[in-house]
């Protein structure tokens, strides 16, 4: 399946705009003075003629990019590169086009981005309740010899958009559909599930189940499960799907990672961080990897649950042993794996209904009526799931180990916690310069932690697509933090102007993957699709990113914070030609208009791996 895929993108390479350049003379010397043709300094491709642009130090802009074995040989203008050019050289006239280091997305999560691209989908669109239906329809019809008890997964589903305002699904709903299939729909902030009643049968569910630890099971007044699931009571129903066979789920998994890195590519990133992997996820990218397929850089987490982490050195040798297995050298030019931190969810999400993330001050609830609303702090302030002794136990043996961590915080309170536990793990080692924690999504603040992240060297790494008015910041947010918390709420700005090295993490598919629509909002705040007044104009008071450090939050900031920067993140000598081409300038456009660009071509390691039609 991976080679099929791949090998139709190779017919992207067709009407490429090639030149093999003439010999430009018969060198034999290898004095270094008089490059030309010399088989030492040919290189394998040139672009010239463009506007490159390096994210280096001063990011520099420049003409021309010479690639030898994987590597950047040099940059400068067209006429000194012309001296790369051998008869064996690939020269690419980019005719003026933006050249950039390839993207770094430190925070996704690709197999199951993948399993979204190739599974039943509602596309994290904002449907009513007989169009998802229809939808769902159209999933069963199109496996009319699927057996009655496989189960259907219905992925991306916008809960909170469902419409009109207020509409949900429920057991009774999806029961309409003409099926005897147990079906689950997944929304798409993984934190709800909605089941049909054959889903719930299957899983035993009646009046007389608990609800889980960290989990909710929404019952009428009867006490009746509507077939609403919040965070682990997913599990209660998802476990009774009978798993695939071990050989058919691998199968799955390198069919799901494979369709995952084609749209990586065609969307130009070229190193990601698997940020809740697995050895699932290790297996299936070492398979590719081994088959020469593995098109992304690829650094993969294992996640530490608060039970695991009460015995750290157990975790950190499960890391370790995984490391051993699985890591291929950073400085290989073949795209590799990176086994080296896990990850700790300290946390939940702030949005209503689910709200646990966890807050200093708790969430505000209305009182009031829905005309006349009075908004005043219930005792909801979140699930911490992770207290600070717990999380400075667990960073305390990684960094004592070499390793790195990675952390889901999205309240302000779990955002305190996790710099609390970094100061006094930092304080105790004498700050090694490899410990960069990431702290992703950092959905709400308090003011006093902006500048911890820079004294701590602490990563923000923003979904910088959620800092716009929407239904998830807006309609759930807004007035359940009140208007003293709202100007923290999905800042980036405030960020940058305290200093903190800012990388992206898309979160993918908890939206649909667009990069460039993300480093749009980034830089302006505001909902490119928003028709409703209420999500239009700019996100709160916080002023964005400015372009060139959007750029950098997608490229060499993110690679820092995978400690990939020696080797990735930008354009400059001898680090990995992991390059790409697009339509337009992004420096220069208006930065309404970036979410539009088109990536024209992708190098990772010197290697072609998508190419456009029109290029
Ligand atoms: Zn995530």
């Amino acid at each position: 399946m991976a080679n099929a895929i791949r090998r139709s993108l190779l017919t992207h390479m067709a009407g490429a705009t090639i030149f093999v350049a003439a010999l430009t003379g018969c060198g034999g010397d290898n004095n270094g003075a008089e490059p030309a043709s010399d088989m030492e300094t040919a290189a394998d491709t040139v672009f010239t003629n463009g506007k490159i642009y390096t994210v280096d130090g001063a990011n520099r802009v420049v003409e021309a990019i010479a690639i030898k074995e994987g590597k950047i040989a040099a940059l400068g203008g067209d006429e000194e590169i012309g001296d790369f050019v051998a008869a064996s050289t690939q020269v690419i006239d980019l005719d003026g086009r933006m050249l950039m280091p390839g993207l770094i997305d430190a925070h996704m999560h690709p197999l199951g981005a993948g399993n979204m691209l190739t599974t039943c989908s509602l596309r994290y669109e904002s449907l009513t309740v007989d169009e998802i239906l229809s939808r769902i329809t159209s999933c069963l019809e199109a496996e009319p010899d699927a057996a009655p008890d496989k189960w259907l997964h219905v992925q991306a589903w916008f809960r909170q958009a469902t419409k009109p305002e207020g509409a949900d699904l429920s057991a009774e709903i999806l029961d309409r559909l003409l099926t005897d299939r147990p079906v689950i729909v997944m929304a798409n902030d993984y934190h709800t599930l909605a089941a049909n009643s054959a889903a719930m049968r299957a899983a035993g569910i009646d009046e007389e189940t608990a609800d889980p630890a960290g989990g909710k099971i929404v019952r009428d007044e009867g006490g009746v499960a509507t077939g609403i699931f919040l965070d682990a009571a997913m599990g209660v129903v998802a476990q009774a799907e009978p798993p695939l066979p071990e050989k058919e789920q691998e199968a799955k998994n390198l069919k799901d990672l494979s369709a995952a890195l084609v749209a990586l590519n065609e969307q130009g990133v070229t190193t990601m961080f698997d940020a809740a992997g697995s050895e699932s996820s290790m297996k299936a990218a070492a398979r590719l990897r081994d088959e020469g397929e593995l098109s992304v850089r690829s650094v993969i987490s294992i996640v530490a649950s608060p039970d695991a982490a009460k015995a750290p050195k157990e975790v950190v040798a499960t890391l370790k042993e995984l490391s051993g297995r699985y890591n291929t050298p950073v400085e290989a030019q073949a795209p590799g794996i990176t086994v080296d931190r896990a990850k700790m969810f300290v946390d939940g999400v702030i949005q209503a209904p689910a709200q646990t993330g966890a807050l200093h001050e708790p969430y505000l609830h209305n009182t009031g009526t829905a005309e006349n609303p009075v908004w005043e702090s219930g005792d909801n302030s979140g699930s911490l799931y992770y207290d600070e002794a717990l999380l400075t136990g667990m960073l305390d043996e990684l960094v004592s180990n070499g390793l790195s961590a990675h952390m889901h915080t999205d309240g302000d309170k779990a955002v305190t916690v996790a710099l609390d536990a970094i100061e006094t793990v930092r304080a105790k080692h004498n700050s090694p310069a490899y410990f960069r924690p990431g702290l992703a999504h950092d959905e709400l603040l308090i003011p006093a932690d902006y500048p911890r992240f820079s004294e701590l060297n602490a990563i923000p790494v923003l979904s910088l697509q959620w800092g716009k008015p929407a239904p998830d910041t807006i309609d759930s947010v807004k007035n359940q933090i009140g208007p003293e918390r709202f100007p923290y709420l999905e800042t980036a700005g405030k960020f940058q102007e305290a200093g903190a090295r800012v990388a992206f993490g898309s979160d993918w598919p908890v939206e649909a993957l667009d990069e460039w629509r993300a480093m749009q909002i980034g830089v302006t705040r505001s909902n490119p699709d928003a028709v409703d007044p209420k999500y239009q104009g700019r996100l709160g008071d916080d002023p964005g990113l400015d372009v060139e450090t959007a750029i950098r939050a997608f490229t060499i900031n993110a690679a820092y914070s995978l400690n990939m920067e020696d080797y990735v993140g930008s354009l400059e000598e001898g680090k990995f030609a992991d390059l790409i081409v697009i339509d337009r300038d992004i420096t220069a456009v208006p930065a309404e208009t970036i979410a539009e660009t088109k990536v024209l071509m992708t190098m990772i390691g010197g290697k072609e791996v998508y190419r456009a039609d029109s290029f």
